[in-house]
């Protein structure tokens, strides 16, 4: 039995997005069908719609919260009924990284076959194995993360990919600690997400440097102590300054651009890390000056999810956000629904919402 649906893909690239009528095949064996009821609007889908990443067709939308309707043979977890976040990593188990331990390496991170397909039969694969810009979609068991019911579904969907990988990005990938100083360069969600986990992991000193005064305020509502509107003076000059000639421990790129890669291997202290987590556009590169890099030290690292476990991760940060420590209302700029996807990422490039949040009921 499939179910009727509607479903915002993307055709060919730049195209005008609208929901289509779409069907939802049964769960197969280790699947489950979830009912979505909120999806954050992530840069990850704008770039799919505009070409810069994957090859269409594609199905959007990769944040969701969701309520369990169907699972398939051999499912024990989640239920039917279950609270889910989706989760674009669930270790296999059974790959050279799962197999030593390095679970948040997995390389063949689990999937449910595609089961959303138009009605002539086609089925265009959903993003990152989600598809939530749709009112349901089927996934591997190990994607639907179920979490406790005391956090509303517009805030519980952003868990599931920008403030996760921001969050883990300062507490896995960089690993910051208490008193430490730390740089976040680009402040949407991701970036803010830094903040806050730097703010968790009791960071000292949280310098956000972006090019909007908008964008500076709302970083320091999520933790930054210190913020430099890079469009009117040179960050990494600000940063030496604020942190006695020296630069901070830890800097983070959360744009994808190889200038501001620059200036956060620039702005470290001696040994400090640099972590890379904005995506890079496909030509991109960056050229080293290697004696400096050597003289200083340290590393630059790389960012996929923040390292996350999602099984590990997303339960702690549900409660993390009812004890008041993770900031996630904050966040949602506006509720919209699955007719305004065009609309919510043109106001994302302009650089005037934090987050929309696609609502299904
Ligand atoms: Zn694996
Ligand atoms: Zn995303």
């Amino acid at each position: 039995m499939s179910l009727d649906s509607r479903a915002v893909i993307v055709w060919e690239p730049g195209a005008a997005l609208r929901p289509e009528p779409i069907q939802v095949d049964d769960p197969g064996p280790g699947e489950v069908l979830v009912r979505i009821l909120a999806s954050g609007v992530c840069h990850t889908d704008l770039h799919v719609r505009d070409g810069k990443i994957g090859t269409p067709p594609i199905l959007l939308g990769h944040e969701g919260a969701a309520i369990v309707e169907a699972v398939g043979d051999g499912v024990e977890q989640p239920r039917v009924g279950d609270y889910v976040i989706l989760a674009w990593r669930a270790p296999c188990g059974n790959c050279r990284f799962c197999r030593r331990g390095l679970l948040h390496l997995c390389a063949a991170s689990l999937n449910a076959r595609p089961r959303q397909h138009t009605p002539s039969g086609e089925f265009p694969p959903p993003i990152l194995g989600i598809g939530t810009f749709a009112s349901h979609t089927v996934v591997a068991a190990g994607q639907a993360i179920p979490v406790s019911k005391d956090i509303g579904p517009a805030e519980a969907c952003l868990i599931g990919c920008g403030v996760m990988t921001g969050v883990g990005a300062a507490w896995y990938t960089a690993g910051v600690r208490a008193g430490n100083s730390v740089a976040v360069f680009g402040c949407g969600t991701v970036g803010t997400s830094v903040i806050q986990g730097a703010r968790l992991a009791r960071a000292t000193r949280i310098i956000a440097v972006d090019i909007e005064p908008r964008k500076l305020e709302w970083a320091r509502q999520f933790g930054a102590t210190d913020t430099i509107d890079s469009s009117q003076v040179d960050a990494v000059e600000q940063i030496k300054a604020l942190t006695g000639g020296f630069g901070v421990e830890y800097a983070f790129e959360c744009v994808g651009s190889a200038q501001v890669l620059q200036q956060v291997l620039a702005c470290r202290d001696l040994a400090g890390i640099a972590t890379l987590i904005g995506v890079p556009a496909r030509d991109s590169s960056i050229t080293l000056d290697l004696p400096r890099y050597f003289d200083l030290g340290g590393s630059l690292r790389v960012s996929w999810y923040g390292d996350c476990l999602p099984s590990r991760d997303f339960p702690l940060l549900v409660d993390l956000y009812r004890g008041g420590d993770l900031r996630l209302s904050e966040l949602i700029t506006q509720r919209v629904s699955l007719d305004d996807v065009d609309a919510a990422f043109e106001s994302m490039q302009r650089g005037e919402t934090l987050k929309s949040i696609i609502m299904f009921e």
